[in-house]
């Protein structure tokens, strides 16, 4: 079977029509509000409550928080976290508390943002922050240790600061022994 094309006018021979079609989508476009993102210099502005990349945090006295316990490394489901303990003779930089990790890294590959770490740490000593574009030239780059973790994550403005309570506690306590 033969199909018969109809003959083309002038004007669809010089594509005009076609033309025409394409420029009024384009100006149809032209007078909307624009939608486009100048990424990375803008960026998304991210709800309260959002799960980004976990960092340390310091308390408002410069202390690191973290005590070491190594529950955010036992519960976290890739493994992304990896803490080094200070040994037999390792100090914490604060009063009250026993210890602080000697290295504390987080494989920010591996990470899934899951929030279980800030769910299960007892010190309030990490938290899932707003940061949602981690870039690094290599593998090791993405592998964030304590230093670079701490300066993330800033300062947490602590409501209770327990580890002064103690210290009180045990002040009064010694004004005021506990009979036996
Ligand atoms: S957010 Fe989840 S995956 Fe990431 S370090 Fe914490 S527990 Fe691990
Ligand atoms: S961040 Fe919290 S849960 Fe993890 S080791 Fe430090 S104190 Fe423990």
């Amino acid at each position: 079977m033969i199909v018969k094309r109809p003959p083309l006018s002038l004007a669809e021979r010089l594509y005009l029509p076609a033309i025409w079609g394409g420029f009024k989508v384009t100006l149809r476009h032209f007078f909307k509000k624009k939608v486009t993102m100048q990424y990375p210099e803008e960026k998304w502005v991210v709800p309260e409550g959002y799960r980004g990349a976990p960092y340390l945090v310091r308390d408002q006295d410069g202390h690191t928080k973290c005590v070491s316990c190594q529950l955010c490394e036992f519960v976290c489901p890739p493994k992304a976290i990896k803490i080094t303990p200070p040994g037999p003779n390792g100090t914490a930089d604060r009063a009250n508390a026993e210890k602080m990790p000697r290295e504390f890294e987080i494989n920010m590959l591996r990470c899934i943002f899951c929030g279980f770490c800030q769910e299960v740490c007892p010190e309030e000593a990490i938290f899932l922050m707003k940061d949602y574009a981690l870039t690094g030239a290599s593998r090791n780059e993405m592998i964030y240790d304590k230093e670079k973790l701490l300066a993330l994550g800033g300062v947490h403005q602590d409501r209770i600061q327990k580890w002064k309570h103690k210290a009180e506690e045990a002040a009064q306590q010694d004004v005021f022994p506990v009979k036996p």
